[in-house]
């Protein structure tokens, strides 16, 4: 590594801190039955620790400088798979059934600069079972922030209808090589089923309209809606249309969204 050229513009930003890789270990409780996903694993150096506990592993990593130091560092194991090139752009869906495995948990380091494209896509083309990342601290406060906390807002809905999400502990920049400019933590998604049959499609509908506006109240937000009917389930649970949607929990908004 030490006449490696980081490249910003790649969000290269290497742990070099072996603690913090051993807990992401542990907090994603890999076994055998598992297929593992992994996005940027750069020098390898979650990726060794992963692979051994898993039933396979697919890494993905766009940079082929990184090649040669990736297949030294996982040299004794047989069970995993490179793919070089833009995570993006790989066609995923058929994952669960090419690989035949019954969980599918990604474990990453994710390159900052696309996380959100990253998690839209597992979600949409595979939706995982779990999922154990490390983002932009800022970033994984929004995600996991629950209702009535300020960073609670379009995006905390959208991911906690389909996931319950923890934001497990921070890492400070110094933890890497080069140091981001910003603080990191690592967050864990567990899938659940709380969206049960609802079409996902009307579901973010609403919750882009509810939150549209972040000043202004539901009833304001909702015009476009049945607002009697809305009002009646937000006083069964001591809200209301004067609401913002800040303020209003994910199953409640499941709730609204299933009797529209
Ligand atoms: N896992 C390593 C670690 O923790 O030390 C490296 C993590 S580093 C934050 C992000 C990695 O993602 C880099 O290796 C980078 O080259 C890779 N990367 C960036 N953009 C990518 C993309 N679109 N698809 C796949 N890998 C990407």
């Amino acid at each position: 590594m030490i006449n490696f050229e980081f490249k910003k513009s790649l969000g290269q930003n290497f742990i070099k801190d072996d603690n913090i890789i051993n807990k992401i270990v542990k907090y994603s409780q890999i076994d055998k039955n598992t297929l593992v996903i992994e996005i940027g694993p750069g020098a390898g150096s979650l990726s060794k620790k992963i692979i051994p506990l898993s039933g396979f592993a697919l890494l993905y990593e766009i940079d082929t400088r990184l090649k040669d130091i990736l297949n030294d560092q996982l040299k004794n194991n047989d069970n995993y798979e490179i793919i070089f090139g833009d995570f993006l752009e790989q066609d995923i869906s058929d994952i669960k059934n090419k690989y035949g495995y019954s969980k599918i948990y990604v474990v990453a380091n994710l390159p900052y600069y696309i996380t959100t494209p990253i998690i839209t896509k597992l979600i949409n083309d595979i939706y995982p079972d779990k999922i154990v990342i490390m983002i932009q601290e800022e970033v994984a406060d929004r995600l996991s922030a629950n209702y009535g906390n300020r960073d609670y807002g379009m995006i905390s809905v959208l991911l906690g209808s389909r996931y319950t999400i923890k934001k497990l502990f921070k890492v400070g920049r110094n933890s890497f090589i080069p140091a981001p400019n910003v603080d990191s933590a690592v967050i864990s998604l567990d899938k659940n089923d709380r969206l049960g049959n609802i079409d996902g499609i009307k579901f973010e509908k609403f919750i882009k309209d509810a939150f549209q506006f972040k000043r202004k109240n539901l009833k304001n937000n909702l015009k476009k809606y049945n607002l009697n009917l809305i009002d009646e389930i937000l006083k069964k649970h001591n809200y209301s249309l004067s609401n913002r949607a800040e303020d209003i929990p994910v199953e409640i908004f499941i709730e609204i969204v299933s009797n529209i």
